[in-house]
């Protein structure tokens, strides 16, 4: 066995070269989303590239999924490699869209660059430095194993920064990781080497309006103003549920730490009337508002229920209903996703565990991130729990200008990802 890691070790190394090629050409390809350019693209290249190592690849666009359209069609690439006898299946997760560039930059953003052990770009952290890491480990593992058990999988999937619709939610609608086909899944978002990220907190997203009755500004008491309604509701969210939010602390790993309590943010606020078009130079009518908006947006934490944090606002404004009069509301949900993590004995988190400590000789760290990604959906859809995101990068860097991925860090997370498949799927 230990002949095998080392070997697997090794012949990474030799592979520096390839990887940060790939890593640059994978950065070369613009795909940015909003709105999704360059997806088949990248997939084409993708699925080139492993079908000369031995994977059989399928292009698959998400039609009719949120996002797909004819001018910016969902691509996606599953690459497949069968091992000499049957078994479980491996499956290494990417999503390959970026987001916009954004300003500040010193490099050019899909350029590739390459300079002192790092590769410079958009998305080379978040995450085709991770995408690249995870093709060179399963290319190198079916070399050096070629008689391994079971199946290797290897993904590169649309619109993760949107939602995931054209991408994995879609492939899991499918059926590509149902639990009967798919046994393990690692993300390979940059989460910093040394640390396996369980899952992450729940989503509820929703707008309430508040109403009232339009009259002349300068007679306001013949309406009812609906951003006074708004603001007494705001009040009550700064006095008693931003208190109560902070009280509830989780026993997940959240990082930042900060993140470890339940959180809302209120995204946006309208009332009144429209902002006027630019180049207008008149003045705003006088006139009581008859509707105000806002978006919230709560995290919650496993503790809780999608029912019992909807049930809270609701409270809040039924209390506001039969105190305050005239006061009417309506609540829209928009978007629900229940937290989810891991169980830390889960085999995948054993087997990328064990290979931290034979490359980078320390224990990781477990973590669960503040914000959702893909993992939602191979979770909800797709009915398989043991999912984690593993991979190169520092997290804090994805999304700014003069984005980089480390050469080492990738040579390091390919070398566990080797040796996390070697201890899943290896001889025994
Ligand atoms: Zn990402």
């Amino acid at each position: 066995m230990t002949d095998i890691t080392d070997r697997l070790r090794t012949e990474i190394d030799a592979r520096r070269d390839d990887l940060v090629t790939l890593t640059a050409d994978l950065i070369r390809f613009p795909t940015v989303n909003p709105p999704g350019d360059y997806y088949r693209d990248i997939c084409e290249y993708v699925a080139n590239r492993l079908r000369k190592r031995g994977f059989t690849c399928e292009l698959l666009r998400a039609e009719g999924a949120r996002g797909d359209s004819d001018k910016h069609p969902r691509w996606n690439v599953l690459a497949r490699r069968e091992g000499a006898s049957p078994g479980e299946t491996v499956h290494f997760n990417s999503h390959h869209d970026v987001v916009e560039v954004g300003r500040g930059w010193t490099v050019d953003p899909f350029g590739g660059e390459v300079k002192d052990d790092k590769v410079y770009g958009r998305g080379a952290c978040d995450m085709k430095g991770g995408l690249a890491a995870s093709i060179i480990a399963a290319e190198t593992f079916a070399d050096v194993v070629p008689d391994f058990r079971g199946n290797i999988e290897i993904s590169a999937t649309a619109d993760e920064e949107t939602g995931g619709y054209g991408g994995v939610a879609w492939m899991a609608e499918q059926g590509y990781f149902s639990p009967e086909r798919v046994q393990h899944v690692i993300i390979p978002e940059p989460l910093n080497k040394n640390r396996i990220c369980l899952g992450h907190r729940g989503v509820w997203w929703a707008e309430i309006e508040t109403h009232g009755r339009i009259a002349h500004g300068s007679m306001p008491f013949l309406g009812d103003s609906a951003i006074r309604h708004m603001a007494a509701l705001l009040g009550e969210i700064e006095e008693t549920l931003y208190p109560a939010l902070a009280s509830r602390q989780t026993a997940m790993p959240v990082v930042p730490p900060l993140a470890r309590q339940s959180t809302l943010n209120i995204n946006s606020i309208h009332g009144g009337q429209p902002e006027p078009e630019a180049g207008y130079t008149g003045f705003p009518a006088p006139v009581v508002a008859h509707s105000a908006r806002i978006v919230i947006d709560r995290r919650y934490l496993i503790e809780e229920t999608p029912a019992a944090v909807r049930q809270e606002v609701v409270d809040l404004l039924e209390k506001l209903k039969a105190t305050r009069p005239g006061f009417s509301y309506e609540l829209r949900d928009l978007w629900t996703i229940p937290p989810t993590m891991t169980e830390r004995d889960a085999p995948v988190v054993r087997a990328v565990d064990q290979a931290i400590g034979e490359v980078l000789g320390l224990t990781p760290d477990y973590v669960v991130s503040p914000g959702t990604y893909d993992q939602k959906h191979i979770d909800r859809i797709g009915r398989l729990h043991n999912c984690i995101a593993y991979g190169p990068g520092i997290l804090d860097l994805a999304h700014q200008p003069d984005e980089y991925v480390g050469i080492t860090d990738m040579l390091d997370s390919a070398k566990v990802m080797a040796l996390a498949l070697n201890n899943l799927l290896g001889r025994s």
